[in-house]
């Protein structure tokens, strides 16, 4: 069971509620998502590594590192995707999003 004071929560992880989370590995990430580099948890590095599993949100506005994903999964309910749809292109307009959402 994880503390809901775990120092990793203490993060900007709120957004990460009951998000659409897609599996990938730390050579996706490296080629389509160079501004993905940590977890958005530990700050865990993001190796060049196909056997590093790694998890996105849908929006791919950060990652999330195996282990953290198993520690949080039920603390956040997320829901998991299959990984085959991961629209990499989308990082172009993330910070498109970001601005809007601060301007609401
Ligand atoms: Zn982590």
């Amino acid at each position: 069971m994880i503390d809901k004071n775990d120092w990793r929560l203490l993060n900007d992880v709120d957004n990460l509620r009951g998000a659409y989370i897609n599996p990938t590995d730390g050579e996706e990430i490296c080629q389509n998502a160079k501004h993905l580099d940590h977890c958005v948890f530990c700050y865990d590095t993001v190796n060049n590594d196909r056997h590093q599993f790694w998890y996105v949100p849908e929006n791919i506005s950060c990652c999330i590192c195996e282990s953290c994903f198993k520690d949080f999964n039920e603390m956040f309910k997320w829901r998991l995707l299959d990984g085959y749809d991961i629209e990499w292109t989308l990082k172009d307009t993330i910070d498109t999003f970001i601005q809007k959402d601060q301007n609401t």
